[in-house]
């Protein structure tokens, strides 16, 4: 049986995971569009009482793409659109910089998910990571939290081989086919994990 986290805490990569990644960055929000049952997936996650929060890289900011309120304005339509699905967000953690602004909380370094486990209190041990990148899951294991592949996105056109090479440099890595897939999967393991194993009330025939 795993151990209870304090929370259902899950943290959430942006594009590639829940919308469509753009090699020429998301730039507007017409150019936000999400993944195919992606927000129905995080509608549910909400609705079963799990605090979904979202760490993404947006270097377009610190690379001079677009500004802080034209990102505001792609995350507005993303919780619009959530909202008409019964679901939200409940935080997003966002890098802004360049990355030869050295931060640390540019994924694959773990800043912006130990940001989110402080400000939910939350010990990162358990806590799912997904992302469809390598980098998402080199930060969910620099911050002792439980790295989940998608193979949505940047990770869609791996092949079983590239696979298998994510899955070295990560180990312990688990591997979903698209965010559905991986919130049927904690929910499940929540909702076993909740069930004892064995019943140690009677203890009649132990010698
Ligand atoms: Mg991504
Ligand atoms: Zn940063």
């Amino acid at each position: 049986m795993r151990p209870e986290t304090a929370a259902k805490l899950v943290i959430l990569d942006r594009d590639g995971t829940i919308s469509v990644d753009r090699e020429d960055f998301v730039k507007s929000p017409d150019e936000w569009e999400p993944l195919p049952g992606a927000l129905e997936a995080v509608a549910r996650l909400h609705r079963d009482g799990w605090i979904v929060a979202l760490a993404t890289n947006q270097s377009g900011i610190g690379r001079g793409l677009f500004d802080m309120s034209t990102l505001n304005a792609i995350h507005a339509k993303m919780n619009a659109a959530l909202a008409r699905l019964g679901g939200r967000v409940d935080a997003i953690f966002f890098c802004p910089h360049a990355p030869d602004e050295l931060c640390n909380c540019r994924k694959p370094l773990p800043g912006l998910i130990e940001q989110i486990g402080a400000r939910f209190g939350v010990p990162l041990k358990n806590v799912p990571v997904v992302g469809d990148s390598l980098r998402d899951l080199q930060a969910a294991a620099a911050a002792g939290a439980e790295p989940h592949l998608v193979l949505t996105g940047k990770a869609a056109v791996l092949d079983a081989a590239d696979i298998a090479n994510v899955l070295q440099q990560v180990p312990g890595t688990q591997v979903h086919d698209n965010l559905t897939a991986f919130s049927e999967f904690i929910m499940r393991r929540a909702a076993k994990d909740k069930q004892p194993l064995h019943d140690f009330s009677d203890f009649s025939n132990l010698d």
